[in-house]
């Protein structure tokens, strides 16, 4: 062992107020695997949640990240009725550039390890090829091809579900759910956003675009009448609805007063940088959020035919939820004059409390 400094670590300090249970740091020094897998809340069933790829620029970034995001699937599952609980993992690391083999069947090793008290699928940085080498470790994984008994990539049903939850905002915003001449503005047109995209131009919307990544513009470029911008003038268009699907954490004290939109819907987990101060400023200034975690479940439903048994119909009706599911949020931030997030969280949280409650 090199000489190491002993520092101050303060991981439980972070846990206790978000309310998780477990945190399992791993390190693999043969392939370089680094990184962390959260697991929020087991109620309802395993935690089930994404492995992203990210480089964060240092540790406390990267366990930031996975608390809220384990946190956030959480409240997803439990809001769209199925029976798992909020789990995510992380690893530190350049998303763009490729593993090998013996890298994702370590990480594979790492997910056994937790007995299927996680259970992984794919995120930022990770496919459902690199599914099918964790899976040769693992029982334990989701999002897998199709050649391999899985449900394949879970992003087109993502996509469906945010349309779906950008129709509600528009129905409750004025009173028709038609997205016809409709200016939206999408952040991120990867997996999800491109297939966002296709849905909004079918529907006859006007549609910007931004991205940092050039190939994934061109693509979309060509494939849809869009107007691509910039990636930082994407806050300051005269939209109707801006939706993000890259990063959490844009919608921001810095971001807020230059939205021109009346609408925010999108893809992208944990959009509210701080969901107490930002779902207030939203909502101070009129402007309706759709919560993400409600509105980007699909896939997270989709993933789940491959821990449970659940037909496909079963499967299209909790999918189809997601639209009066958001109306019905809405419903409730308006009568009991709270953000958006925060009656979804409520109602995420009281079916997680009558599981427990049941549990004794
Ligand atoms: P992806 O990696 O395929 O696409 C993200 C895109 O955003 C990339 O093209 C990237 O270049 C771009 N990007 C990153 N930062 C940007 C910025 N500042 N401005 C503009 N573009 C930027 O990921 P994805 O699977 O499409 O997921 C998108 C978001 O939706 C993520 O936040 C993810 O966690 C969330 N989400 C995805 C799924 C799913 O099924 N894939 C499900 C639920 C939530």
């Amino acid at each position: 062992m090199r000489s190491v400094e002993k520092k101050e670590a303060n991981v439980l300090g972070m846990m206790t107020p978000m309310e998780h249970e477990q945190v399992m740091f791993f390190n693999d020094t043969d392939t370089g695997l680094k990184g962390i897998i959260a697991i929020h809340n087991t109620v309802l069933g395993p935690s089930l949640g994404g492995c992203r790829i990210w480089n964060y620029e240092n540790e406390t970034d990267a366990l930031w990240d996975v608390l809220r995001l384990s946190r956030g699937m959480t409240f997803k599952s439990s809001i769209s009725g199925i029976d798992l609980g909020g789990g995510k993992a992380v690893i530190i690391g350049n998303h763009r550039e490729k593993r090998d083999e013996a890298f994702w069947r370590r990480f594979g090793k790492f997910v056994d390890s937790l007995n299927g008290k996680y259970i992984t699928a794919e995120d930022v940085g990770t496919s459902t090829d690199i599914m099918s080498i964790v899976m040769q470790e693992t029982k334990h994984v989701t999002g897998k091809p199709e050649s391999a008994g899985g449900t394949g990539d879970p992003s087109p049903v993502t996509a469906y579900g945010v349309f779906l939850g950008l129709k509600a905002s528009v129905k409750q915003a004025t009173g028709s759910d038609s997205l016809e001449g409709k200016r939206v503005s999408v952040q991120g047109v990867g997996h999800v956003g491109y297939t966002l995209v296709k849905h909004l131009s079918k529907a006859g919307a006007t549609i910007f675009v931004s991205d940092l990544n050039p190939a994934n513009i061109t693509r979309v470029a060509a494939d849809f009448p869009v107007t691509v911008v910039n990636p930082d003038d994407i806050y300051d268009l005269d939209v109707d609805i801006y939706a993000p699907c890259a990063l959490g954490a844009t919608i921001n004290s810095d971001t807020i007063s230059r939205l021109k939109c009346s609408i925010v819907a999108g893809a992208a987990n944990n959009q509210l940088a701080d969901e107490n101060v930002h779902g207030h400023m939203l909502m101070d200034r009129g402007i309706l959020y759709a919560p993400d975690f409600v509105i980007n479940a699909g896939g997270v439903i989709n993933c789940y035919r491959e821990v449970h048994e659940l037909s496909l119909e079963e499967t299209h009706r909790l999918i189809e939820n997601i639209y009066p599911r958001t109306l019905e949020i809405f419903r409730k931030s308006k009568e009991e004059n709270i953000p958006t997030q925060e009656a979804a969280i409520h109602i995420a949280m009281q079916r997680i409390e009558n599981a427990k409650q049941k549990l004794g």
